[in-house]
């Protein structure tokens, strides 16, 4: 008999709660109480993630020290806002930005930071946007900057206003200027880089804002890009960060930040009041950036190589299959693999060998290549996984030969 059951059965039986709790444990037919399995409970599949820090795959395991955290903090009521001051001094601290705090993720890091430019610290603005008849309206960006992330950035009722050059961009701006946005992984395919990019708001006196979501490692990018001074800094902070999924960091001038929590819980009457971060939530990216900055990231590192050159080298003793070792310069910036297969001499194709490994135990997830391959990050793996992808990724490439 589960243990619940037996519980539920008792609490009609006329007994105190506190007598009832303490005979409860001495009772003969009750077993040592089953940490519950809410995976199987729902009929989940857990999978290994040789793929990376994908949203739709939950994106990052809690490192303990996190979890600690967010318990520990689930258990005494504080201020939020009180929360919200000293974790974002820590953060602030670590990061040498003049203030920062914590937000539901990235995105809202940058719904929160336009809402912040917009409205300053006008309480009619606040409760107006994302209506922006009064206000300034445009965001200036790069053409190849100008991704499905500006949405983000349009939730606030600004538009977008795309250019290629330096010298377009400054023909641009006018009154109506807002803020200019540069997206830190589309950086090596603009016109105008980082330094020049900020030197351009400073002539001008507009803000600038970076979204360096999934762009750590390398940890200094946590600094990085506050020291070349951007006025706003966004980043993931559910990522490799290994903070919270649903948690994020906006960080930068203190102005800045100080108007963007206006526009966040928990006032309300504003355009972030959905955005609600909770201490757990808060605490737990506090703990996951402390963790960050103190792990030995040149081990971590080999560790990855390791992990990697293990799995290549057991699948590509397979006939008919190629591999290559890069890192992405950017954003994901750890080594990945491709594993590339002979369609003449191995008869799968990519969409159906994903879905073998999702299908095996245990169920592993890596991500479509081009045609015939697929590539695969371990970065977060949990520790020894990485030969059971290996030998899974060997039996079916083995198993599909002609
Ligand atoms: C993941 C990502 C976001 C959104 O971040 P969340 O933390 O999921 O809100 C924004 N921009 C880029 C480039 C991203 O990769």
């Amino acid at each position: 008999m589960k243990r619940r059951e037996v519980i539920k059965g008792l609490t009609v039986l006329p007994v105190a709660g506190a007598a009832l709790s303490a005979s409860l444990p001495l009772s003969p037919f009750v077993a040592a109480p089953v940490k519950r399995d809410l995976f199987a409970e729902l009929g989940l599949r857990r999978f290994i993630n040789a793929a990376g820090t994908y949203t739709f795959m939950t994106a990052s395991l809690l490192p303990e020290e996190v979890v600690e955290a967010m318990v520990a903090s689930s258990k005494e009521y504080v201020l939020l806002d009180d929360v919200q001051d000293k974790v974002g001094e820590k953060i602030a601290a670590i990061c040498h930005a003049e203030a920062a705090t914590v937000t539901a993720g990235c995105w809202s890091a940058m719904v929160l930071g336009t809402a912040g430019v917009l409205t300053g610290k006008d309480q009619n603005k606040i409760g107006q946007l994302p209506d922006v008849s009064n206000m300034k309206s445009e965001v200036i960006t790069q053409n190849s900057h100008n991704t499905g992330y500006v949405h983000a950035l349009k939730n606030t009722g600004v538009r977008i206003v795309p250019v290629e050059t330096a010298g377009e961009l400054e023909d641009a701006i006018n009154e109506k200027t807002a803020m200019l946005w540069f997206l830190n992984y589309a950086a090596p395919s603009g016109k105008i880089q980082h330094e020049e990019f900020v030197a351009l708001g400073k002539k001008h006196n507009i803000p600038v804002m970076i979204d360096i979501a999934a762009d750590v490692p390398p940890v200094e990018n946590l600094w990085k890009y506050n020291d070349m001074g951007f006025d706003l800094v966004c980043i993931s902070g559910g990522k490799a960060l290994r903070g919270p999924q649903s948690a994020g960091i906006l960080m930068g001038r203190k102005d800045l930040i100080e108007a963007a929590r206006l526009n966040a819980p928990p006032r309300g009457g504003n355009i972030g009041r959905g955005m609600k971060v909770n201490k757990e939530e808060v605490f737990g990216m506090y703990a996951a950036i402390d963790r960050y900055i103190r792990i030995d990231h040149e081990k971590e590192w080999k560790i990855w190589e390791d992990r990697i050159a293990l799995i290549e080298n057991a699948v590509k003793k397979v006939n008919g299959v190629t591999t290559t070792v890069s890192v992405p310069p950017v954003a994901n910036h750890t080594p990945t693999l491709n594993i590339s297969w002979d369609i003449n001499r191995i008869k799968v194709t990519r969409q159906e060998f994903q879905e073998r490994l999702r299908r095996g135990n245990p169920s592993i997830e890596v991500v479509a290549g081009a045609e015939n391959s697929i590539n695969i990050t371990v970065f977060m793996l949990e520790p020894k996984q990485e030969r059971i992808v290996a030998a899974r990724i060997y039996e079916e490439l083995t198993k599909a030969q002609v």
